[in-house]
């Protein structure tokens, strides 16, 4: 058999020390170290053993410049980050899979700084002595929100859970059964409700509550007269909701505090930017809400955090509580929404300074010429298998805020040239394989690319990476 010249045996296999010693190796050693390149080397030795038992070990497989090319390739795989930057082309611009918000640079560059060197996180420099890290935003959020304090917890999860055990623990909580929200990654009312040791009292019916049922509800257990924003859902047609005004009539005279969950909790009026509905944190302390929580990053385009403003007095109790150590935030959170939060007292600026604003209110003009200008280079990219166009879309705020609204928006329709489904799916694949996946969004038969999320600065290195696309590894 002429194959049989090609072939190799076991003990053609060169030595672990004799691998070790090859100059190719070098380069391999000097950034990954003996112990790794070693445990790597042993198992594809092994590898190669059983394929010469089997008389299927090819000579070329026993160079050690291939070795080290192989080797290479694994550790270069192994050293790619779990957490990667992507495109997100979903349609969806506060995407919680994706992260949320995306950091205005000043914030990123707040960020560098916590993390390069020490900071005045809990001291004083005014004084010399130890200090709160609340202070870092405290004064800003109050100044922004009208609110007496503040206090800055992990998310908005956080923030409510806090505050139930705080307020309500082995008491009761009015709650419109209208708001029992659940918001994704299962935050339900009652839930929270439960791990925080306070008993939910429901109120009311799911399409209608008046102020009566809560003022008949009251009772000797009551200790918090809670209204929830429902996010991600609108109760539309025969409805009434008590307004958080009346709630808080009711509040003052039977002696019990209002806290209101805001979810997104916009900080700036969004009606100017054409965003329209969104309630204001301000408007919710300018009502006599005597507690309001909120995220960092929903809305308000910030990290991760959840934040509780109001009456001074309740704040303290919050922060006394040892569950808030369990949850608060560090340095490089309270830095990042410092930097957010400074951005927010110039609000004529907010659209072109806070990065998720600027994808909320991108022009629909400006997308629909971004989709045509790379609908080419996609569909040349992707080849005669697909029909590549230009179409209008529906963007979507996401993190459960507006959700009855939409951004008109335009984007790319991929679509098989054949009827078989396979080759979407197999093309959403190499897409989520490229250096910087780039995820969309498939329904009937389509994979929608929402150019919202693409601002121009990253244009040239979204078609740039497209080229892989033309000689997919498998
Ligand atoms: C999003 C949301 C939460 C949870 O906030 P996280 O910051 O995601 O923890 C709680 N309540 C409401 C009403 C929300 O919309």
């Amino acid at each position: 058999m002429s194959a049989s010249g090609t072939r190799a045996a076991a003990a053609d296999i060169p030595s672990l020390d004799a691998l070790l010693r090859a100059p190719a190796l070098a380069a391999a050693l000097a950034t990954h170290g003996r112990g790794e390149v070693t445990s790597l080397l042993r198992a594809r030795l092994a590898a190669l053993r059983e394929q010469a038992l089997a008389g299927a070990l090819a000579r070329d497989a026993l160079d050690k410049e291939v070795i080290a090319r192989e080797l290479s390739n694994v550790l270069a795989q192994r050293d790619t980050p779990r957490l990667r930057a992507v495109f997100n082309l979903t349609g969806t611009v506060l995407h919680t899979n994706l992260g949320r918000s995306p950091l205005p640079e000043v914030a990123v560059e707040a960020v560098l700084q916590a993390m390069r060197a020490p900071v005045n996180l809990e001291f004083d420099l005014a004084t010399g002595k130890r200090g709160d890290r609340d202070d870092v935003v405290a004064a800003l959020l109050c100044e922004l929100t009208g609110a007496e304090a503040a206090t800055i917890v992990n998310n908005n999860a956080a923030a409510v859970l806090l505050l139930l055990n705080t307020l309500a623990q082995k008491r009761d909580c009015l709650v419109s059964r209208g708001e029992l929200v659940e918001i994704g990654g299962s935050f339900r009312i009652p839930d929270v409700m439960r791990s925080a040791g306070a008993r939910l009292v429901e109120v009311g019916t799911t399409n209608r509550t008046h102020a009566n049922d809560y003022a008949d509800a009251i009772g000797q257990r009551s200790a918090l007269l809670m209204k929830v924003h429902t996010s991600n859902y609108a109760i539309s047609g025969f409805t009434h909701a008590v307004a958080l005004d009346e709630l808080v009539a009711i509040g003052r005279e039977r002696e019990l505090p209002v806290a209101v969950d805001l979810g997104s909790g916009s900080l700036a009026d969004l009606a100017r930017f054409g965003l329209r509905g969104e309630p204001t944190v301000s408007d919710a302390i300018a009502a006599g809400a005597d507690l309001v929580t909120f995220s960092g990053d929903k809305l308000l385009g910030g990290p991760q955090a959840g934040i509780v403003v109001g009456r001074a007095d309740l704040i303290a109790k919050l922060k006394k509580n040892p569950l808030r150590r369990a949850l608060r935030v560090d340095k490089l959170t309270l830095a990042a929404l410092e930097a957010v939060l400074r951005l927010y007292r110039t609000p004529e600026f907010l659209a072109d300074r806070l990065a998720s604003l600027r994808l909320l209110t991108r022009p629909a003009a400006a997308i629909a010429a971004q989709a045509a200008r790379l609908s080419p280079a996609v569909q040349a990219a992707v080849g005669a298998r697909f029909t590549v166009s230009a179409v209008t879309l529906a963007s979507q705020v996401g993190s459960g805020a507006l959700p009855v609204d939409t951004l008109p928006s335009h984007g790319l329709a991929l679509r098989a040239a054949m009827q078989r489904g396979a080759g979407l799916a197999r093309l959403e694949a190499d897409l989520r394989g490229l250096p910087r996946p780039v995820l969309g969004r498939s329904a009937d038969k389509t994979l929608w690319l929402d150019l919202r999320c693409l601002e121009e600065a990253d244009e040239a290195a979204f078609v740039a990476q497209l080229d892989a696309l033309r000689t997919p590894v498998r």
